[in-house]
């Protein structure tokens, strides 16, 4: 895990704190001001206006949070002592994490597809064989929030997600006309994102540093939550160039995206107890503080000519009342059962089942959870 942290330290760099990477930000939150005239832009897709907000119990108010971004330092010595001294493994690796009585990591890892297949739909990704990869990819980031996976492990190839490794998965997104260097972007944020999993499991010293910091622990969960990554492919479906590390707007969607996530699950009741719940501790205020930082965010995006990456931005507002993932934590952390219409629509993302292009090679997942019926149909057996 050390040469991986060290990996993604050259490659991010600094952001606009010093000694602040591989936890680059370009855009500093916190001096962002209200524009002195509102935006009438109806390419919004999700935009609860501040004043209108109070009105809503689930919502409110917003207040401008200290700024604890220099604390960004703090951290990055911590983790790098953590990581200097790490063993390599722990006992817990390899348990499942998603509390919701799974037992089976393929059975955990097929969820997560189908958890990943409807975000990407949701933001206004077409769910479509073109982008069987980039979907794929929300899959791969998705995981590592549901199952203790040893960063190196996830990268390597030693482990599998749903039959495939991260190196097959890396070459269909070339194969799909993704850029190199936009692979390359999209692996150091999966890594990043498996190193920050990793750490808020196995790491009890680092949840302390983050506590009622609003910017520093928003932008330690947009790590977490991989937004970056996911969202880069959806401008790339938008026949949006890839600029890199200094997209800013992609950055502040990301950003916002998780704000509007962690507004969502909040309103329904699942944020608390969350590894890097953002609003631990004064709760009401810290919410006021996300809210605050949520509008500022939206309002620079605004601005921007990408600027329907608004409905990325606030996707959390639309996708959480609408999605198994947080219906199964409201009804008390069960799982739902797989129908035959959603089996039809995950076997293809099972290695062996049916590839993109239709072959029909045999994986070892196949014979396990998924089978096909004489009928033609295919349904999954748990
Ligand atoms: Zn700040």
């Amino acid at each position: 895990m050390k040469e991986m942290w060290q990996t993604i330290k050259e490659y991010f760099g600094d952001g606009y704190v010093p000694g602040s990477a591989p936890f680059r930000y370009n855009v500093h939150c916190c001096e962002m001001k209200r524009p002195a005239k509102k935006s009438d832009n109806i390419r919004r897709g999700m935009y609860l206006d501040e004043e209108a907000m109070p009105l809503f119990t689930a919502m409110g108010d917003a207040y401008a949070p200290p700024c604890t971004c220099q604390d960004m330092q703090a951290l990055i010595r911590h983790i790098d002592e953590f990581v200097e001294t790490f063993p390599g493994s722990h006992p817990d690796d390899y348990a499942i994490t998603s509390d919701k009585g799974d037992t089976d990591i393929d059975q955990v890892s097929l969820y997560t597809m189908r958890d990943s297949i409807c975000w990407w739909v949701q933001w206004g990704g077409a769910h479509h064989p073109s982008h069987y990869w980039k979907e794929m990819y929300v899959g791969f980031a998705t995981l590592p929030d549901d199952v203790q996976v040893p960063p190196r492990d996830f990268m390597d190839g030693t482990f599998r997600y749903l039959g495939y490794t991260w190196d097959e998965c890396r070459e269909g997104l070339l194969a799909e006309g993704i850029s190199p260097e936009h692979v390359k972007f999209a692996e150091m944020c999966l890594c990043r994102q498996a190193i920050c999993q990793y750490l808020e499991k196995v790491d009890p010293g680092l949840r302390p540093l983050l506590m009622s910091k609003t910017l520093l622990m928003t932008q330690y969960r947009v790590f977490t939550a991989n937004t970056l990554g996911c969202g880069s492919f959806l401008l790339h479906t938008e026949g949006i160039p890839f600029l890199g590390l200094e997209d800013d707007v992609l950055e502040v969607a990301a950003v916002s995206h998780c704000l509007s996530l962690d507004t969502a699950k909040e309103a329904i009741g699942v944020l608390k107890g969350e590894k890097t719940e953002t609003v631990a501790g004064d709760r009401a205020q810290l919410k006021r503080e996300l809210r605050w930082v949520y509008l500022r965010c939206l309002e620079y995006l605004d601005k921007k000519p990408t600027a329907h990456l608004l409905r990325f931005a606030s996707a959390g507002l639309l996708y959480v009342p609408m999605m198994d993932r947080y219906h199964e934590r409201v009804r008390g952390n069960i799982r739902f059962p797989i129908t035959e219409a959603m089996a039809r629509i995950l076997a293809p993302f099972v290695k062996g089942q049916a590839t993109p292009n239709g072959g029909s090679e045999k994986g070892h997942l196949s014979e396990k959870v998924v089978s096909e019926q004489t009928n033609g149909s295919v349904s999954l057996v748990f």
